[in-house]
This record gives C-alpha cells, sequence and structure tokens, in this order.
C-alpha cells in the first residue's frame, strides 16, 4: 500500500519546529513522515524484509530469463545483483564482468575485491549492503554498455531500487552516475557531493553520491584516488550517522 504524505504539510510542520529552525532536511523529513504513515496504515506489516527478499528473487528469476536485449544471447550468466533487501546502502556499477559473467554474482572479480575492501574500511559488511548494475549481462570483451542495451535493462534496476528503497545509493564510475542522474557530466564534476535520485512520483528522492569506479581505482591506484573515494565515502557514513572507522579515518 502506497503512504499518503504532503510534502508541503511536512515542510510546514518542520518550519515551525524549534529544534529544526535552523537547517531542516526535507528529504529525511518526508522519509520518516512516509514511514510512520505506511505503519498506521498498516502497509509496514506486508512490507517487511521477507516481502522485499521475495520480490527481489522473483526479480532475479526474470533477468535470468531475459533475452531483452542481444547481450542476453552472449553471456554466460545473467547478474541479478544480491546483497540485503533492507540495506541503507546500495551500490551500483557498470556491468559485469568475466568473473561476474562466471558466477552469475556481481563483483567477484579484483574490482569487486577492491570494493570489498572498501565495504569493509566503512565498517560494513557485504551482508549490510545490496550491490547492483546498470546492465545485468556482460557486454563482450567489457565494452561500454551501449544506450538501447542501457534502456532494455535499466527497469529492473529501477525495479530493485524501488523494492529496496535504500536510503543512500553509491554511483560506481560514470556510467551508473550518469545513467542514474540522466546526465552527461563527467565523474570528476559529479563525484564528492550528492544528488537527488527519483525513483517515481510520491516518493521522496534517494541521496546519490558517485564516486570512482574500484576497476578504475584499480588501473589507477594513486593515494590522490584513493582519498577522493574514501572522503565520498565518509560523506555517505556521515548521512546515514555511521561511525566512521578510526583505521580509516586518515
Ligand atoms: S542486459 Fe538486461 S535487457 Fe539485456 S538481456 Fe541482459 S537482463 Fe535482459
Amino acid at each position: 500500500m502506497e503512504a499518503s504524505f504532503s510534502i508541503c504539510s511536512v515542510a510546514q510542520r518542520l518550519l515551525k519546529s524549534p529544534a529544526m529552525e535552523e537547517k531542516p532536511d526535507i528529504t529525511k523529513a518526508v522519509r520518516q513522515h512516509a514511514q510512520i504513515d505506511e505503519f498506521f496504515t498498516g502497509g509496514f506489516a506486508v512490507r517487511g524484509e521477507d516481502k522485499a527478499a521475495g520480490e527481489l528473487e522473483k526479480l532475479a528469476d526474470e533477468v535470468r530469463q531475459c533475452r531483452g536485449c542481444p547481450l542476453g544471447s552472449v553471456r554466460t550468466n545473467a547478474v541479478p545483483g544480491e546483497g540485503n533487501p533492507n540495506a541503507r546502502i546500495m551500490f551500483v556499477g557498470e556491468a559485469p564482468g568475466a568473473d561476474e559473467d562466471a558466477q552469475g554474482r556481481p563483483f567477484v572479480g579484483r574490482a569487486g575485491q577492491l570494493l570489498d575492501k572498501v565495504i569493509a574500511a566503512c565498517g560494513l559488511k557485504r551482508s549490510d549492503i545490496f550491490i547492483g548494475n546498470i546492465l545485468k549481462c556482460r557486454p563482450p570483451e567489457n565494452r561500454d554498455p551501449r544506450p538501447d542495451e542501457i534502456i532494455s535493462c535499466l527497469p529492473y534496476l529501477q525495479r530493485q531500487i524501488e523494492i529496496i528503497d535504500p536510503e543512500v545509493i553509491v554511483a560506481l564510475g560514470a556510467h551508473a552516475a550518469r545513467t542514474l542522474l540522466d546526465t552527461n557530466k563527467s565523474i570528476g564534476q559529479l563525484r564528492g557531493q550528492f544528488h537527488e535520485y527519483y525513483a517515481g512520483l510520491g516518493r521522496p528522492p534517494i541521496k546519490l553520491m558517485a564516486t570512482y569506479h574500484t576497476a578504475y581505482l584499480l588501473r589507477n591506484y594513486s593515494p590522490d584516488n584513493r582519498r577522493k573515494v574514501w572522503e565520498d565515502m565518509k560523506k555517505v557514513l556521515a548521512e546515514l550517522n555511521l561511525p566512521i572507522p578510526k583505521q580509516a579515518a586518515h
């Protein structure tokens, strides 16, 4: 059941609240209001973790059967994505590579191992988050995704985001960031600040942080690039009120 709420009424209430007079966060307030609404209208009980997990698995089965673009006939395995159905953070990459194609799982090659390190540095585990890609099947020779492939495949990711409803999306690399934000800006221009991803009418926007893809980081493993990724992730942790681990805080 969709919770009904009014952005204006929430904003008005916030502006009247002395505790929030300085800098009201409308996105957070709308999300909290929707959750309260959902609880009192009974939606909370039917949209629990089990239901989200079931919906994600059904969607993953659809992806595994999909022949919606030419990549469906050249893949070994589709890679629907995996992780916590109630994740607060969702990582979105570009497309599966050779290792992912062979195993049917996202981010399991060298770039995936580096992503594991980034996740661990944040004090998190893979089971805390959800990882997916813009394309669910590997483009031959790891070439860039083509516009027609993105148009065919994007609805799967959009439905995953809708089901998981994360608080923050981390877009890994230019293709993920540009696709989700519908922009042609470079990753250098997009990273380092929060953007808003719109999941649909009646839904509050989701905060999106763009950062370098770990495959790019592997190819350009400089202290400066590593620092930039860590700066981006610290902003994500701060947004979620999560502690910044001491060993990685400098
Ligand atoms: S890339 Fe996406 S649209 Fe194309 S076949 Fe795979 S799942 Fe279907």
